[in-house]
């Protein structure tokens, strides 16, 4: 049974990993820097797509406005 606490480690884990540099190049995968969520990454940001939402919202990321038309 996976518990919280061991998701949150795994998840720990899975960040730490992805700082270094894997030994073949096709092994690396882009993860989001504030939690590690590997799908839905931004590379113009280096975030996912729920951190960058959440970042928007608050005012951090300098000229990203919701899209209205
Ligand atoms: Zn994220």
């Amino acid at each position: 049974m996976a518990t919280t606490a061991k998701i949150a480690r795994d998840e720990r884990l899975a960040i730490a990993k992805a700082k270094n540099t894997p030994k073949l190049r096709c092994r690396h995968r882009n993860r989001c820097f504030r939690c590690g969520r590997p799908r839905g990454f931004l590379r113009k940001f280096q975030l996912c797509r729920i951190c960058f939402r959440k970042l928007c919202h608050e005012g951090v990321i300098p000229g990203a406005r919701k899209a209205s038309w």
